[in-house]
């Protein structure tokens, strides 16, 4: 039986082919290796354009390399990092902020749908607190966030006046940044450095590329020294244009804003599949390309059966399922249809 990836992740899927069409074009004999080749000063200037702002633009291979060379380039040793009980700074990148910054922690907080609130940060800022404990520097919120939904403009906006009020730097997970972009319809400085984000890790992975993930420093008074730290981190790809030209083709025409909302599209779609199980219950609202959904154990065992793969994330019966650019209408119709069977067995 072939296994089916189609809803594992939205990183078991392929690269998108403006992103394929664009590596082999930066594949023409010599150029500058280290990023001082042309490919990569154009995926720079495109950035910049996406985001209407003069930022500093970095590229390293992963998303948690984004995530923990950001953090550790704005937090030090007797530092902390605010952020989200289930963000992937605190529970999936085997601790990488506090190792590359040399020891800041974090304070992590409970909040729905994956969501911090400003109240929440507002009331750890309030603990009294003296040499003993690390001070809080920074706060992280991902956007979309891993439970899939979304942060609007003004909670982040919120987010935003409390980091400068309180000094804190603020930086935003964005492994999913086109669909959170996709999904509000907004422009993309305005859920970032318009809303007082300085710092992104900006990724396009899961969203569509092969490898490699942009930082968006947008107070390039934080990224002094900076690709000192990712050269250190071995992130520096000799031959860089290979890791930005896709980033080419992905930015060229907005593809990334259309394969975004393509895959958001099918997550509505498949979660609307779902509504009609009386035996499954979605964990969260549906806002991107994430769904969440409780079923029952034998369901999952009898789904497993027929080949689906995908990840249970909550308890023993919340599974996430996620959507893609490939994402077909046929992968949600299969999906729906050996949902029935799986039910009814
Ligand atoms: C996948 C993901 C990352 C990056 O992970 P890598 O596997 O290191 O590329 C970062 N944040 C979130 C929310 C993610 O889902």
């Amino acid at each position: 039986m072939r296994l089916k990836y189609y809803f594992a992740s939205d990183n078991t899927a392929g690269i998108i082919p403006e992103a394929w069409d664009a590596l082999a074009d930066a594949n023409q004999g010599f150029a500058a290796a280290y990023g001082e080749d042309e490919w990569t000063a154009k995926a720079s200037d495109m950035v910049r354009e996406v985001f209407e702002t003069d930022c500093d633009v970095y590229f390293v291979f992963t998303g948690t390399a984004a995530n923990s060379l950001s953090l550790a380039g704005i937090c030090r040793p007797q530092h902390k990092i605010i952020c989200h009980r289930q963000s992937h700074i605190a529970t999936a990148e085997c601790g990488g902020p506090g190792f590359f910054s040399g020891g800041t922690g974090m304070e992590v907080l409970d909040g729905d749908a994956g969501k911090i609130q400003p109240d929440d940060i507002n009331r750890v800022l309030q603990q009294p607190f003296d040499f003993h404990y690390q001070i809080h520097k920074a706060v992280s919120i991902t956007q979309s966030t891993e439970m899939g939904t979304v942060y609007t403009v003004g909670e982040i906006n919120a987010i935003g006046k409390l980091a400068d009020e309180n000094d804190l730097h603020f930086h935003m997970d964005g492994a999913r940044f086109a669909n959170a972009v996709a999904a509000l319809g907004v422009t993309p400085k305005e859920i970032t450095w318009q809303a007082g984000v300085d710092v992104l890790s900006f990724g396009a992975t899961k969203l569509a590329l092969p490898v490699g993930e942009v930082i968006v420093f947008f107070d390039k008074s934080l990224s002094e020294e900076f690709g000192h730290r990712c050269k250190q981190a071995g992130h520096v790809a000799s031959k860089m244009r290979f890791v930005a030209a896709p980033w080419i083709g992905l930015l060229e025409n907005d593809a990334w804003l259309k394969h975004a909302r393509h895959a958001n599209r099918c997550a509505a779609l498949l979660a609307t599949g779902l509504e009609q199980f009386a035996g499954a219950e979605l964990l969260a609202p549906v806002e991107s390309n994430a769904v969440f959904v409780n079923l029952p154990e034998a369901v999952h065992r009898s789904m497993r059966e027929r080949g689906w793969m995908y990840h249970i994330v909550s308890g023993a019966t919340g599974a996430r399922l996620m959507c893609s650019w490939d994402t077909t209408g046929e992968h949600i119709e299969q999906f729906i249809a050996d949902l029935e069977s799986a039910f009814s067995d």
